[in-house]
């Protein structure tokens, strides 16, 4: 029996909320495959994906079944036991990667701060007290915990907050002589992501990537790939790493891993992960069995060649169309990006505007994102279907017709 709920608006979110977010002005109640409805009924095309998260749209059958089942034998034990989705799933990453060890936890910024954590004790451990300091990107992204907006290479982020976490270098991104510059024995893990997610949708150069991974081979640095929106099957690869084929030391996975249930993973060789004795680091709920069940489920639908090979025919697809829009209607410069994680960059006479897209879209009934105020970005469902692909740019462009038309 259900319990009358009051109804809540909107309007509830500025009485009751953090106001660190400015939501949209409708409220999704449901969702479908590609299709979301608000709870005026609407319908809206579903190009965003939950930020990169809903890998298989929403109420995809293999989830559903997935969770409802674990749902109903045990949903949480805590560590102090082991369980047996968890050593499953495991199990599967590691059979699928580079990786021969995995750490569950709840979300990209833990699985990162995991990750930066094992970097700087496997340092310690073999070179003693002076070997911490960690590279990453300028305009990087890599959670909102106070270790990981220190690494993340956008000071708005980690302004204001106390003292800065020291021992953390920036440089720019794809410019390899400022690593090689910057690169020292001081150095214990350079930190990238294959493809610039929040930064706007900009992927590395493949000699970037594989520059990186000489700096620290001869530096005895780790290298970090943050895959957690590149990751599961985005790039057309289950990680981007393997479209590279530039092996990392340590991987962070979360978004797309859970397809809407909260779970993120760190994923390393043996020889590091030796280094997190019993003590060293842990999470209560991580790898909890009612989330490894519903990861375990994703994994087994997206890590196919079916769902793969139809992520890059998809990006085709969306990149023909894009390009057309944008050239058009004089919106965009460039369309970048790799599988289904795409980025529309602005042109000059939009520079700034993403927003206004996103909301031109918006009353189109259609669901996009922003990555930063000058690129459009899609991470739709790996498994969008052709029609919804269709009828989705169409509203797109009617979207980009009247912007650009007023
Ligand atoms: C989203 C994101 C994160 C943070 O993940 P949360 O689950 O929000 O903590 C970290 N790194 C990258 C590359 C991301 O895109």
């Amino acid at each position: 029996m259900s319990v009358e709920q009051a109804p809540v608006q909107r309007a509830d979110f500025d009485q009751v909320m953090v106001p660190n977010y400015a939501p949209a002005a409708f409220i999704p109640v449901r969702g479908q495959g590609s299709r979301v409805w608000d709870q005026a009924g609407r319908e809206l095309i579903d190009f965003a994906g939950g930020i990169a998260v809903n890998v298989l749209g929403h109420a995809h059958p293999a989830l559903v079944g997935a969770l409802t089942e674990q749902a109903s034998k045990l949903w949480h034990v805590s560590n102090v036991f082991t369980n047996e989705p968890a050593l499953r799933l495991a199990h599967k990453l590691i059979d699928a990667t580079f990786a021969e060890r995995v750490f569950f936890c709840n979300s990209g910024a833990e699985a990162n701060e995991a990750a930066f954590k094992l970097a700087r004790r496997v340092a310690f451990d073999r070179f003693g007290t002076e070997k911490y300091e960690i590279i990453a990107a300028l305009n990087s992204f890599h959670g909102r915990t106070l270790f990981t907006v220190n690494v993340g290479g956008q000071s708005k982020y980690s302004d204001g907050f106390g003292p800065k976490i020291t021992g953390i270098t920036h440089v720019p991104y794809n410019d390899l002589a400022a690593l090689k510059a910057a690169v020292s024995d001081k150095t214990c893990a350079v930190v990238l992501e294959p493809i610039q997610g929040e930064g706007g949708v900009l992927p590395a150069e493949l000699a970037y990537l594989q520059g990186a991974r000489e700096l620290c081979d001869a530096n005895d640095a780790l290298l970090v790939f943050d895959e957690v929106q590149t990751g599961m099957g985005r790039s057309g690869h289950l990680f981007a790493y393997q479209h590279y084929g530039v092996t990392p030391d340590i991987l962070t996975s979360a978004k797309s891993l859970g397809g809407g249930f909260p779970i993120a993973a760190m994923l390393t060789t043996e020889a590091l992960a030796k280094h997190l004795v019993v003590g060293t680091h842990g999470t209560t709920y991580g790898g909890n069995p009612l989330a490894c069940a519903v990861a375990e489920a994703v994994i087994d639908v997206i890590n196919t060649p079916h769902v793969l090979v139809g992520v890059n025919a998809k990006h085709e697809q969306f990149k023909a169309r894009l390009q057309q829009i944008g050239t058009q209607y004089g919106i965009f410069s460039e369309v970048r990006g790799l599988g289904l994680l795409i980025g529309c960059v602005l042109s000059d006479a939009f520079k700034g505007r993403a927003k206004d897209v996103f909301n031109a879209a918006e009353k189109e009934n259609l669901m996009v994102l922003q990555a930063g105020p000058d690129v459009v970005r899609f991470a739709p469902s790996l498994v969008v279907e052709e029609a919804d692909i269709n009828e989705g740019l169409d509203r797109f462009e009617r979207a980009v017709k009247t912007l650009t038309q007023a």
